[in-house]
């Protein structure tokens, strides 16, 4: 449920509405707007009380009850697109931002490599992975600590942020080392003890603490729905640094390693404030499709991009098939600037 204050209400009137809340024994999310305040109910059995027993209390203006399961990735919640920035780059605005690297941290000149080509072509955000999540547990599982180093010592060398997936909660704290963004991967999505430990992982600051952005992929059994409640695990910790990636779902089809969902990115864009980029190298799981669901997720609306670049492919640990060499990169990136034009966007 939703209550939606009247304009200049006072805080004595948001905490009654608060301390009514509680007494259910629910949680409040009050978000304070610039013009408005909305305080969220999370609750799992809010249906059970009549909307007027907030309605009825001074300064509240609606009641709304939500009936999709998630609230405040919903734009019900907060109308306004979130823009999430890291180190000054904003994602959800008008600039496409193109993530792009190895799927894993392989070695320092793998990575260094990488890392110059991507920034050359015009990405601005370095992924690589020090920890994978593979099917297989005698597959590589990536250089951990390590690749962690690597990451860091690449990033500072290039003063590029980079961005690398946490898979398990004892590890966090290692790789918040290296990462300006945290990504939980695919089969993590309901992974909610990861995701409550993820939302509430701060960064120390010059002037206080701040979350870690959070790069959301979606399960790829999951609904857009089931994300969107996902996603609402690390919201409900005071993230709301969170961007939701589209990387391919299972469907009957297997022409493609997964199914790019490409209508999911106007319907999040719809339905939620959060923004939606793609990864379509998963998706493709094949170099040579990579640049046309690129493509297509650009003229969809994505906020961005998440890219498997590689320096040498052919010698690539881990997922060389679908990884881009920097001459195809390159190429790539001078035909998503085309088409961000196109729709009144830049990269
Ligand atoms: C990755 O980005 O390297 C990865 C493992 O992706 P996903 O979780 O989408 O499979
Ligand atoms: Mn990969």
């Amino acid at each position: 449920m939703i209550v939606e204050m009247q304009t200049g209400v006072s805080q004595e009137e948001v905490d009654a509405v608060v301390q009514k809340v509680k007494s259910y024994g629910w949680g409040a999310q009050v978000m304070a707007g610039t013009d408005k305040t909305v305080i969220a109910i999370l609750g799992s059995n809010t249906g059970r009380v009549s909307t007027d027993i907030f309605a009825v209390y001074p300064g509240v203006e609606k009641v709304t009850r939500i009936m999709k399961p998630y609230k405040l990735a919903s734009r019900e919640v907060k109308p306004k697109d979130t823009i999430v920035s890291i180190n000054g780059i904003e994602v959800g605005g008008k600039r496409v931002v193109v993530m792009a690297g190895p799927c894993a941290v392989e070695n320092e000149k793998q990575l260094t490599e990488a890392a110059r080509v991507i920034k050359d072509a015009g990405a601005v955000i370095l992924r690589g992975g020090a920890f994978k999540p593979r099917t297989s547990p005698f597959s590589f599982q990536g250089l951990q600590e390590e690749g962690v180093e690597l990451l860091r010592k690449v990033k500072k060398q290039f003063d590029l942020p980079v961005v690398t997936e946490v898979v398990d909660t004892e590890d966090l704290e290692l790789v918040s080392r290296a990462a300006d963004i945290l990504q939980v991967g695919s089969r993590n999505m309901q992974n909610f003890s990861l995701l409550t430990a993820v939302g509430k992982k701060q960064r120390n600051m010059p002037n206080g603490s701040v979350p870690i952005p959070v790069v959301l992929k979606r399960g790829f059994s999951c609904t857009v729905t089931e994300w969107l409640t996902a996603a609402d695990y690390l919201l409900a910790e005071g993230n709301d640094q969170v961007i939701l990636c589209e990387r391919g779902i299972r469907t009957f089809e297997d022409s493609t390693r997964f199914q790019v969902d490409i209508g999911a990115v106007p319907v999040i864009e719809k339905v939620s404030h959060l923004p939606v980029i793609v990864d379509p190298s998963h998706a493709a799981g094949h170099y040579s499709l990579v640049p046309a669901i690129a493509r297509a997720a650009i003229a969809a609306g994505a906020d961005g991009l998440l890219i498997e670049v590689h320096p040498n492919p052919k010698e690539a640990l881990v997922d060389g098939l679908q990884s881009l060499t920097p001459s195809d990169f390159g190429r790539l990136m001078k035909e998503l600037r085309q088409i961000a034009r196109a729709i009144g966007r830049d990269i």
